[in-house]
């Protein structure tokens, strides 16, 4: 939950992120046991250590060749951010869907979410979401194609289950991989799990008997053509009265946004997590956020020499508050991608520009340089990763 875990966990993986990693990462050997995969999901979702931190701290020991599966996966990350961000209207869909579903959800749906469906993996999955808010990715792929195919509840609502309890819910990443098991991503390709599968990639953990054998597509209106991509800059410069530096859940890692040398005066943030459902989300999420949320207003506040104070939410009342407190006239903030944080800062810009408080929102241009690509499918995607990672570490 501190940027220093995340360091920490990066630097024990880093070794086995080349072959070891790309022969042994389908393989589940479950909770408490020895890990093929990195386990950062929950820091790179939070950029408690950045895309850009990872992949050149692994290419720093590996060449791209070695490590190319690894790092193919942190840009699966960066695809489906971007391939949301051409599409917004994908996850507004999803949330009015949700939203739509939830007040008539039955029995068969509260057995899942208790984990009491007799079926021995998805059962003991459940347990190990909820105490522990992650799932290797193999498991969350056959979990999603048990509830869609086998139990035959609607994917928003699997979606949203993981989105509560998992430390990495990620909008885009979530959303999308769940339209990947539907069908809906690739469009009438789904992915349809059996026992042998599960068996062979949890070391014969489990054995499930009566899974479905077949998995039609989900039928949902069309995928949306890209859009245009929502403009940010990556670099502010230019001294202003006073500055404050807002932090979000989305990236808390305020020591690599580039100010070109402004003065931060003050820092101020907290976690929003509410908005993630309409249903609480898990006591781990909520408690891992917010502590992500006080490492990084506490690093911002040394690195900037600056005093922080915790907001009581990203509400315009709150941050006009706190500006109007500390005589701020410009509000420095992360870009946030498609999601709840992006809908707050959403309704905040006008309230700010009413009060006469510029709001500058900063992306990064890992963000910048990869998406315009990720308007297609993954693999012309996967085509650009050497030429992008080349942009980002050459001088
Ligand atoms: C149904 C379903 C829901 C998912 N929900 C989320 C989610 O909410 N948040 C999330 O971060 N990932 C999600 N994933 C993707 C993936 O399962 C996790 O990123 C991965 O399991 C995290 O564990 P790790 O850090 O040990 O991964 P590693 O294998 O060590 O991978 C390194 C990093 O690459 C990225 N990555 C790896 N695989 C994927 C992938 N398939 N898609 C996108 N990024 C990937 C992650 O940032 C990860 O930390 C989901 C996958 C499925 C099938």
């Amino acid at each position: 939950m501190t940027r220093e875990a995340g360091l920490a966990a990066l630097a024990a993986f880093v070794p086995r992120a080349g072959h070891d990693y790309a022969s042994l990462r389908n393989y589940d050997r479950g909770p408490g046991a020895d890990s093929n995969v990195s386990g950062l999901s929950p820091y790179l979702r939070h950029r408690l250590v950045t895309e850009r931190e990872v992949v050149g701290a692994v290419l720093a020991e590996h060449s791209l060749a070695a490590a190319g599966k690894f790092v193919q996966e942190v840009f699966w990350r960066t695809y489906w951010k971007g391939w949301l961000e051409l599409r917004p209207a994908v996850f507004s869909r999803y949330a009015r869907s949700l939203s739509e579903l939830l007040p008539s959800v039955g029995a068969d749906y509260d057995a899942a979410c208790r984990g009491e469906t007799g079926i021995d993996c998805f059962d003991a999955w459940v347990a190990e979401l909820t105490s522990t808010g992650y799932l290797h990715n193999h498991s969350r792929m056959d979990f999603a194609s048990i509830w869609i195919f086998t139990l035959g509840l609607d994917w928003q609502l699997g979606a949203d289950f993981f989105y509560r309890h998992l430390l990495d819910g990620d909008p885009a990443s979530n959303t999308l991989s769940w339209r990947w098991v539907a069908g809906l991503q690739t469009v009438g390709k789904t992915y349809l799990t059996d026992a042998e599968n599960i068996a062979r990639c949890t070391g014969g953990r489990f054995r499930p008997t009566g899974l479905a054998r077949v998995a039609p597509a989900v039928i949902e209106d069309g995928v949306p053509a890209p859009g245009a991509l929502p403009h940010f800059i990556v670099r502010v410069s230019g001294n202003s009265p006073a500055t404050g530096l807002l932090l979000h859940e989305e990236d808390l890692n305020p020591e690599s946004l580039e100010l070109a040398g402004i003065d931060i005066d003050q820092v101020a943030g907290c976690a929003s997590v509410s908005g993630r459902s309409p249903f609480a989300v898990g006591p781990l999420v909520s408690g891992f956020t917010e502590r992500a949320v006080t490492d990084g207003l506490r690093r911002a506040s040394a690195h900037f020499d600056a005093p922080h104070t915790v907001l009581d939410g990203l509400t315009a009342q709150a941050v006009i508050d706190w500006a109007a407190a500390n005589s701020l006239a410009r509000i420095v903030t992360s870009f946030a991608p498609i999601g709840p944080v992006r809908s707050l800062l959403d309704s905040l810009a006008p309230a700010l520009a009413a009060a006469g408080i510029e709001l500058v929102e900063l992306g990064r241009s890992w963000d910048l340089n990869a998406w315009p690509h990720a308007g297609k499918g993954f693999f012309p995607f996967r085509e650009k990763i050497p030429a992008l990672v080349k942009t980002q570490y050459l001088p």
